[in-house]
């Protein structure tokens, strides 16, 4: 196998501690990986940005506010528009759940349109433009005074077009391990027709045109079904700020925040990271969870041509939450963060 290289953004808060442990396992599995460590900074210096467009392979840690700016840089700057985000259960992890057993889909979030990045501004400047903007009641923005501000929410048919074939891409994947192969759209197109609803209208066609079983959920039922019928979902297709919150629910019904991996992909470009953010109120004690981390590298690993590693290195985070004997303190165990990698690494040896 052909030497691929990795580079390896920490982040801050927790980052370090979960990407240095990832990074020591793989290091052990002795897959012909090199792994780069460019440095971080703001703005994120060429030698990074040169390195991470180079490289095979791309994992990140967590965003803080003095490392927001990478990864701006690499989900917004380089357009990774697609965030996926597996929701898997595996038996031992801890889930708030009765039955939890069987929980298995994607949360796939629209990453570069709607909400995010954020676009605000001064309602006073709206007024001034668009002085008879106004809602369905007939009420224009002129009534709100010129004190506040606002936040502009933008879909475009492009971008719902290439999320909605991405879904339709994955969700035929999943059909041929045997999954159902559905689309479940979630927007909130009774309030707001205009955007959610050419997203909603748009994703539909293009799955329908696919063949492929689609359905749609408002965010608020969305969330609901999330919780009470989790085993139902196969490829969830959310908004961008409706991904955000719904992957944190979905995440903790599957074992908690601590579990959740992503992959984010745009025109070739990819990179991988933690649902997780930096968690402050636990940095620098050594008891993250690394797993969202290793199952992160996974991704990358099946992303870079090494789905049997993949995989493998999946079966082996299996194993260690069947055996629950080296679980960290969100699991319900004592081990610390290294400590648990390294049990990843012995049951992936
Ligand atoms: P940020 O603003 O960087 O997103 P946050 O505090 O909003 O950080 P997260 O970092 O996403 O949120 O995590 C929320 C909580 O979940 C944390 O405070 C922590 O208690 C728990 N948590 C998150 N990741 C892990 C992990 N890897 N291991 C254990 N607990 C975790």
């Amino acid at each position: 196998m052909a030497m691929k290289t990795v580079v390896a953004l920490p982040g801050e808060g927790i980052g370090p501690e979960v990407v240095d442990a990832t990074c020591e396992l793989l290091m052990g599995t002795g897959l012909p990986i090199k792994i780069l460590t460019p440095p971080q900074g703001h703005p994120v210096p060429e030698e990074t940005k040169r390195a991470a467009r180079e490289a095979d392979g791309v994992l990140f840690g967590a965003a803080g506010p003095s490392t927001s700016a990478v990864v701006s840089w690499l989900r917004w700057e380089m357009s990774a528009w697609a965030g996926v985000r597996p929701i898997k259960f595996f038996p031992g992890m801890h889930s708030p759940l009765a039955d939890p057993e069987g929980i298995d889909y994607i949360l796939l979030r629209e990453n570069s349109e709607g909400i995010y990045p954020g676009r605000e501004g001064d309602l006073a400047d709206l007024v001034k433009l668009m002085p008879n903007l106004s809602d369905r009641t007939g009420r224009t923005v002129k009534e709100f005074g010129t004190e506040g501000r606002f936040a502009v929410k933008v879909v475009t048919p492009r971008g719902a077009e290439r999320i909605a074939r991405f879904a339709c891409d994955l969700a035929r994947k999943r059909q041929a391990l045997g999954k159902p192969g559905k689309v479940t759209c979630v927007t909130k197109s009774n309030v707001l027709p205009r955007t959610d609803g050419l997203y909603h209208q748009t994703v539909e066609r293009i799955v329908r045109e696919a063949g492929l079983p689609f359905e749609h959920f408002h965010v608020d039922d969305a969330a609901r079904r999330l919780v009470r019928f989790p085993k139902s979902m196969d490829v969830v297709l959310c908004m961008n700020l409706y991904g955000d919150i719904l992957s944190d629910l979905g995440a903790e019904t599957a074992g908690g925040l601590g579990l959740a991996p992503s992959g984010n992909f745009g025109d070739g470009w990819a990179y991988f990271e933690s649902v997780h953010g930096s968690a402050p109120d636990i940095a620098g004690r050594g008891i993250a969870n690394p797993t969202a981390t290793i199952r992160s590298a996974a991704l990358m690993l099946e992303h870079m041509g090494m789905s049997a590693e993949a995989e493998r290195l999946d079966q082996a985070v299996a194993r260690i939450y069947r055996d629950g004997k080296v679980l960290t303190p969100d699991q319900g165990g004592t081990a610390k963060t290294r400590e648990m990698a390294q049990a990843v690494l012995a049951a992936y040896r």
